[in-house]
């Protein structure tokens, strides 16, 4: 068996570099762009990709969970940095990383406010999260009366930032759902406007957002998953170029007669003579159990190859009974010529998380 190092991700930078130009270029003139760097980056490399974000222009990074914003400040970015899902018992963590809380209800905001009395701080810097009609995250337009009461009488918060969140942006058919999210927050930017301050960035387009509808740019967008080289939609996808690209290699080749079984289970019975390359990656790698017995195809020389049998934990066996090949050849799982919606061909999932569940034991590459 080839070392698991045979295993990689390749990181291709320069199509990170293009599609933040794709994405600038879609944008007015001065709109900020925060990139999305939460879950090892969309499960490529988190520092890498913020630096070389921070490089290109990204004045904010935004990521899900605090550890993941004290992995950047260990290694000496100091951009402002937007926690999505901070957890009370992270407060005194957020104040020691200067880390930017999304606060999105009224018992965070209290717990934070008593912290930040107790620190003895001033105008610590936070973004309120509204729930727009996602449904998620967010203080409701219900609430956004009191909110404001409560924020423009508070020393300690300073409010950096007011945003929202688009559930269907890359869907045409619900555009008019789209509009309505755009004009709640166009409601209740208004409000922290007259009742908390005028300078604060309003954002609420994720990468569907951007491509979709730009004229709903306000000060800044959250760019993920397109920095990434996907798009929600045809339309969306045609100018990306995907940054990462899973590849290995045959680790083992072999002709079986017609009646052999491969794998646990024998799922896969050949009806002919068959060649059967084995790939040193399984499901804990990130390749579920779900693209086995021949739901998902991997590239070999340009050309497609079933998985079949049942995905094991450390290998999956394709057939390549048609294809020219040997021992130690490079296999494409998904990537720049063969993205994660190909490999994915009977769309049981969503590139986001394909390209996220490739797990940390495979070895990043940055070309
Ligand atoms: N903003 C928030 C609050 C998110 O949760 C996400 C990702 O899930 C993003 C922005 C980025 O979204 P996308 O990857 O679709 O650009």
């Amino acid at each position: 068996m080839p070392k698991v190092e045979e295993t990689r991700l390749e990181i291709d930078l320069n199509a990170l570099a293009h599609n933040y130009h794709v994405l600038k270029s879609n944008l007015p003139a001065n709109t900020q762009i925060m990139g999305v760097v939460k879950a090892f980056a969309y499960g490529t490399d988190s520092i890498v990709m913020g630096k070389k974000l921070v490089s290109l222009g990204a004045t904010h990074l935004a990521v899900a969970y605090i550890e993941e914003g004290m992995r950047f400040r260990r290694r000496g970015l100091d951009i402002p940095i937007l926690i999505f899902y901070p957890q009370l018992e992270d407060l005194p963590k957020l104040l020691e990383y200067n880390l930017t809380p999304s606060v999105y209800n009224f018992h965070f905001l209290e717990n934070l406010n008593a912290a930040l009395i107790e620190h003895n701080v001033i105008d610590f810097p936070i973004h309120i999260k509204i729930n727009t009609g996602m449904n998620r995250l967010g203080f409701d337009m219900t609430d956004v009366n009191r909110l404001t009461q409560l924020l423009s009488a508070n020393k300690h918060v300073k409010v950096e930032g007011v945003f929202s969140h688009l559930s269907a942006a890359g869907m045409p058919e619900e555009n008019e759902f789209t509009q309505l999210q755009i004009d709640n927050f166009k409601v209740a930017v208004e409000a922290f406007k007259r009742n908390v301050n005028t300078s604060f960035i309003a954002h609420l387009c994720n990468s569907s957002g951007i491509l979709s509808h730009p004229e709903a740019a306000f000060d800044m967008v959250r760019a993920g998953i397109a920095l990434y080289g996907y798009g929600n939609n045809p339309e969306e996808q045609k100018n990306l170029q995907v940054v990462a690209s899973l590849k290995t290699r045959i680790a083992q080749l072999r002709v079986i007669p017609p009646g052999s079984s491969v794998g646990y289970d024998r799922k896969f019975k050949a009806e002919k003579t068959s060649k059967i390359a084995t790939l040193p990656l399984g499901y804990a790698d990130g390749i579920s159990r779900i693209y086995g017995n021949q739901k998902a195809e991997v590239l070999l020389h340009g050309k497609k190859a079933p998985i079949i049998g049942n995905v094991c934990m450390d290998t999956l066996m394709v057939d390549v009974s048609e294809i020219e090949c040997k021992e130690g050849d490079e296999v494409l799982i998904f990537g720049k010529q063969h993205t994660a919606l190909a490999f994915d061909k009977e769309k049981q999932s969503i590139p986001y998380e394909l390209i996220t569940r490739i797990s940390q034991r495979v070895t990043r590459v940055v070309i």
